[in-house]
């Protein structure tokens, strides 16, 4: 008979037997050595492992860290409007490839291009996997067996595997440096230039910055030397920005529709960066150049699925319609005032009846491979607890549920009011009042 425990997990017969299998075998190993108790465990540790099978795979957490886009919690969260997009696109059938009236074979990605058209200029577009496959698909595809110039200073690791020397590499390309790591000019890439040189790649800093005795040119100078040479010029942008973030009081990042403007022929970008929309990389540029890559037999197996493509026309949708300060959860933490932060935490802090909480004010990074070493200034609530330290009480709210992810600094616990969406305020009062 099966313990009541199990049995309550409705698993199928075998998988409650394989399940049972290894937690054996695994108390077995441990009897083995030494541990004469570890049989008593066989029937939790069945328990357990079918729980983590069957239960929230992936359970919602509220991100009390302050990095709005945290890739380790899934990056950017997609506004309403997208995610109901995503899951009607997944769960139903959808006009994908056919253009509606003629019921004709039509593009994946044509309403995307106009958008994009419309938002930074650019030609056409291909929208792939992610920036990691759109700026290998472009390598391999405009620059496979030839060599590409990269400034010393933008040979670089962009964090989980992409490092550009590599990517190089693996696509086919030579790359070929140019300059130092500090100082790189415009003739630096002119002397670089033969017969081989298929293209120019700028590498945007997106996670590191080079301070002090530095230069490199503007990207409109490096057109102009790609072009007089007639060589691509394809950039690395990284978190395919499209509103102007000194508004927020945010140093400036590049935007896609300045990229354009000064002349790049390629343009790629991550969707689920501070575009604030699902997983994917965007490519934009000149028509001829975006054909080529997608005609290439990699663009089929680096494509981005159905799901990604409704997520990420609704997240263009909020910036066409000039809405996506509010409805783009991106935008809606990076544009929120310290003094509405304040409030925030002082509107939790009337629910929590209770010593260990205060108010503090703090500093909140954007994060995710976007404007490294920039803050911006916000208000925390901070706990601390005269039983536990603070690394304990941290891992508290992280294993309970609703789970809260938050920063340990000074031996305090900080939850930022900045990136707790704004449908969380309820549940993380349940986290704060169990803990
Ligand atoms: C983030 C980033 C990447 C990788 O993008 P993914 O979408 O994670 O594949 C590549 N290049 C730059 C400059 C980046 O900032």
């Amino acid at each position: 008979m099966l313990a009541p425990a199990v049995a309550a997990l409705e698993a199928q017969h075998e998988v409650v037997v394989r399940c049972a299998r290894q937690a054996i075998d695994e108390a077995r190993q441990r009897i083995l050595r030494g541990d004469l108790n570890a049989g008593d465990t066989v029937v939790a540790a069945t328990v357990s492992l079918l729980a983590e099978l069957l239960h929230d795979p992936y359970p919602p957490v509220i991100n009390g860290t302050g990095v709005v886009v945290q890739t380790n919690l899934g990056r950017a969260p997609v506004s309403t409007h997208a995610a109901r997009a995503m899951a009607a696109a997944a769960s139903g059938y959808m006009g994908l490839e056919t253009v509606l009236a003629s019921g004709e074979r039509g593009g994946r990605g044509s309403v995307i291009t106009a958008l994009l058209r419309v938002l930074t200029g650019a030609e056409q577009s291909l929208v792939v996997n992610n920036n990691a496959s759109a700026v290998f698909l472009a390598l391999r595809a405009l620059c496979g067996g030839r060599e590409v110039l990269v400034s010393r200073g933008e040979a670089v690791e962009i964090g989980g595997g992409f490092r550009i020397p590599d990517v190089l590499r693996q696509s086919g390309a030579v790359l070929v440096e140019v300059g130092t790591t500090n100082r790189t000019y415009a003739h630096d890439y002119v002397a670089a230039i033969n017969e081989r040189t298929a293209a120019i790649l700028r590498v945007h800093a997106s996670n590191f910055a080079i301070t002090g005795f530095t230069a490199r040119p503007e990207l409109r100078e490096l057109a102009e030397v790609a072009h007089a040479h007639d060589l691509l010029l394809l950039e690395d942008v990284g978190s395919g920005c499209l509103l102007a973030t000194e508004r927020f009081g945010l140093e400036h990042e590049p935007t896609l529709a300045e990229s354009i403007a000064a002349g790049a022929d390629l343009v790629c970008a991550s969707g689920d960066k501070l575009l604030g929309g699902p997983q994917a990389g965007i490519a934009i540029g000149r028509t001829k150049v975006i054909e080529t890559m997608r005609r290439h037999p990699l663009a089929r197996a680096l494509r981005a699925d159905k799901t990604c493509l409704a997520g990420l026309a609704a997240t263009l949708q909020h910036y066409a319609r000039g809405d996506a300060e509010e409805s783009v959860p991106v935008w809606w933490m990076l544009s929120r005032t310290a003094a509405w932060l304040e409030q925030r935490v002082a509107t939790w802090l009337a629910h929590l009846d209770d010593g260990r909480f205060s108010s503090v004010a703090t500093q909140s990074v954007v994060g995710g491979g976007s404007l490294p070493g920039k803050t911006l200034p916000s208000y925390a609530l901070s706990i601390v607890d005269p039983q536990r330290n603070a690394d304990v009480v941290a891992r508290v709210l992280r294993s309970q549920r609703p789970i809260v992810f938050p920063r340990v600094e000074d031996q305090r616990v900080l939850i930022d009011a900045r990136t707790v969406l704004p449908e969380q305020d309820d549940e993380l009062l349940v986290a704060l009042k169990s803990l």
